[in-house]
């Protein structure tokens, strides 16, 4: 995918090609290109993941398990050994202790040299203790002391992030052909007055020292990214992302959008709910009422836990749109989802005389014609869909707000494709955007940066905390006891079964096959399945007749994750916790613990569980808040998790880490702030260097 949209992006003129470097033919270019590098700066910014260390002689008595190490030593003796798998035994040693060197391949020659007992040896490789309780060194790299063997390297070795069938020599051969024009590959794009007042030393110093870094570079710093060299470049890539989000908000900001001021049909809505707004709903509606006043286009994330009540905050808005006679759309991820955003829509708008359309994939031929001839005629003020919403063929009359709704299943260029849809004659709708998966606020601020961020802090009042338990698989018949009390008191249950398999169709039957035992085990209860092939009419059933009682177990697979809205369930299981992100088995949970009784949720492991993945689900045990958790989980996961962006394969950054890196964020801010105002120059060739040739979401 990245390949995809890479490939179609020129070179600026003052790019160079991979393709110009010595030794790179087609088939080389096209194992670069899987690495992400297309130009010779790729190359230079291809850093090192870790680093040898052959510039120093280690004594054999010295030596630690596990560590790489090089040494020089005496040949002793050799032998071959072993019956069904011969390998070679080469006895050395230093005058500080003994070393044996294991060859399980080994040619004749290699046999000869590495028996004359007496030869002097260097060899490279890591330390293990041997089954023998000495010390050994599997496969080293070896070679012969001569007369002429140069002394021990001035540098530290760099290991490269490479893939199949593309060797560390040859990246590091093309890593010294590009140091060589290091200054003239990445000019200092900033500002010499920053670079002082950064104390910044020059790019092509830093990509120099990371590439070959001097033998008393200090090798802990230099791999955990704290070394000023790394920093340094975090910062810029950083820098990069930060302007070109905030550039293209900024190219939003300059268009018109209708102001919508009026507030009387809002005002009618919340005074007909059935309940009152939190304090916070409130406060964050304020916020967006004073955007949407604007003649500019609003950008505003809007952030809040699962059941805080972002919808009615998101109806209010839309009609803001409906009084002014214009329109809103909303998004959201999954069929289910916009399923029952309609109903809600319809039963709180019906009663205002409102007509609210849902807009699904499914709707086909002359449905969908006078459907879309009524959105393009005007009569329909609010339209609720999927990402169909935005194909080509969906035309609305006057659209003056979007909202997405859970933005984070939909990746950065979604976001800003659907902005670019909503663009017509210079003018652009008002844009929210909405996620239950609260963004830690570090990484809101470099994610989002283009979004002003409200956020709903508090939960409608009667809440109850969800009672959350991890047991093991094998104590299943207990839980399934459980399910039958539950039940017998006139609760209802779901049981989710996540994905196993990759393919939809394989979780689609793992679900079958749990829905069927379970039957069996639970002859009394009616059972109910749904998942992501069942037609949306059939869903729909389901999950009615689970919301009418109908039902009293609900077997399902995580399309259930966000939407649905039962109070009278108070029991989850979820069967391989362990698959799913903390944030997304939070949003699962939400779906219990919705009315006023005490809820669980059951997290089902199959033994055996990684320590990881133990502190994983402990922290669902021990947390209800969902920032809290999503900070947990960027902590023991990383951000690329967090964001959704791993499946999407954006935004990847090649050096900055956000979560170790975060401490530059205020810096980054700031200094994009000073370099829009005094150095605009400088914006495009930094998004260039660092985005530009990658995922160009600054371009969409
Ligand atoms: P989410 O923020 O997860 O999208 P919803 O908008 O689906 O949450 O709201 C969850 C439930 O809480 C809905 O049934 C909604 O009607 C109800 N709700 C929203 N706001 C309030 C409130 N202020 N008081 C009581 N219930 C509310
Ligand atoms: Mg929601």
């Amino acid at each position: 995918m990245k390949a995809e949209v890479r490939d179609v992006i020129p070179l600026k003129p003052k790019q160079r090609s991979i393709t110009t470097l010595k030794g790179v033919g087609p088939k080389l270019a096209e194992r670069l290109r899987r690495l992400g590098l297309y130009t010779a700066e790729d190359v230079l910014l291809h850093l090192p993941l870790r680093y040898q260390d052959r510039s120093r002689i280690t004594p054999i008595g010295k030596l630690q398990p596990g560590e790489e190490a090089q040494i020089e030593a005496t040949v002793v003796n050799s032998q071959i050994s072993g019956r069904s798998r011969r390998f070679l035994l080469c006895h050395l040693s230093d005058g500080t202790g003994d070393l044996t060197l294991r060859f399980f391949h080994f040619s004749p020659a290699q046999q000869q040299w590495l028996s004359q007992t007496g030869a002097r040896l260097r060899c490279f490789g890591e330390v293990r203790s041997s089954y023998a309780g000495g010390l050994e060194m599997i496969h080293p790299e070896c070679r012969r002391i001569e007369l002429d063997t140069p002394p021990v390297d001035g540098q530290l070795t760099p290991i490269y992030p490479a893939t199949a069938g593309l060797q560390q020599f040859t990246l590091r051969n093309l890593a010294e052909q590009v140091l060589e024009q290091a200054e003239a590959l990445l000019p200092e794009l900033l500002p010499p007055m920053l670079l002082a007042q950064l104390n910044l030393s020059p790019i092509a110093e830093t990509v120099r020292l990371l590439h070959q870094p001097p033998a008393d570079t200090p090798l802990a710093e230099l791999e955990s990214g704290c070394h000023p060299a790394r920093r340094r470049l975090a910062f810029e890539e950083m820098l990069a992302h930060q302007l070109s989000l905030r550039r293209l908000r900024e190219q939003t900001r300059r268009q018109a959008a209708p102001p919508l001021a009026s507030g009387s049909l809002s005002q009618r809505f919340l005074e007909r709910l059935p309940f009152t707004l939190t304090a916070a709903q409130q406060r964050v509606l304020k916020e967006i009422n004073a955007d949407l006043m604007q003649p500019r286009p609003m950008l505003r994330l809007l952030q809040g836990d699962v059941g805080s009540g972002k919808t009615v905050v998101a109806a209010a808005a839309a009609l803001r749109a409906v009084a002014t006679g214009a329109q809103a759309a909303l998004m959201a991820p999954t069929e289910l989802l916009a399923e029952q955003h309609h109903r809600n829509f319809r039963d709180w708008l019906g009663e205002l005389g409102l007509d609210v359309a849902w807009l699904t994939g499914r709707l086909t031929g002359k449905a969908r014609q006078l459907l879309l001839g009524r959105l393009a005629a005007g009569e329909i003020q609010i339209a609720i869909g999927t990402h169909a919403l935005f194909q080509e063929t969906v035309e609305f009359a006057e659209l003056a707000l979007v909202i997405v709704d859970e933005q984070h299943r939909f990746g950065v260029h979604q976001r800003l494709a659907l902005r670019e849809k909503g663009r017509n004659e210079g003018r652009c709708p008002h844009q929210l955007i909405m996620t239950a998966t609260p963004i830690p606020r570090t990484l809101a601020m470099s994610a989002y940066a283009d979004l002003d961020t409200s956020v709903i802090d508090e939960l409608p009042p009667g809440r109850r905390l969800v009672k959350t338990v991890v047991v093991p698989d094998h104590r299943r018949n207990e839980i399934i006891e459980r399910i039958r009390q539950a039940c017998r008191k006139g609760r209802q249950a779901y049981w989710v079964c996540p994905l196993i398999e990759e393919s939809e169709a394989l979780q689609c039957q793992a679900a079958t096959v749990t829905a069927e035992q379970l039957t069996g085990l639970l002859p009394e209860l009616r059972i109910g399945l749904v998942h992501g092939r069942l037609s949306a009419n059939a869903k729909e059933a389901v999950m009615a007749a689970f919301k009418a009682g109908e039902l009293e177990l609900l077997v399902a697979t995580t399309v259930i994750e966000v939407g649905v809205d039962v109070p009278n369930a108070s029991l989850m299981i979820i069967e391989n916790p362990e698959r799913l992100g903390l944030a997304q088995l939070h949003q699962l949970r939400g779906r219990v613990g919705r009315g006023s009784i005490d809820s669980s949720c059951v997290l089902l492991y199959r033994p055996p569980l990684s320590q990881v993945a133990h502190s994983r689900l402990a922290v669902l045990r021990e947390c209800h808040d969902g920032f809290e958790i999503a900070r947990r989980d960027l902590e023991l996961r990383g951000p690329g998790e967090v964001l959704g962006t791993r499946q999407t394969g954006e935004q990847s950054l090649r050096v900055a880490d956000l979560l170790r890196d975060q401490d530059l964020l205020n810096v980054v801010r700031h200094t994009a702030d000073l370099l829009l105002r005094d150095h605009p120059d400088c914006v495009e060739p930094l998004i260039h260097r660092w985005i530009g040739a990658g995922t160009r979401y600054g371009e969409v």
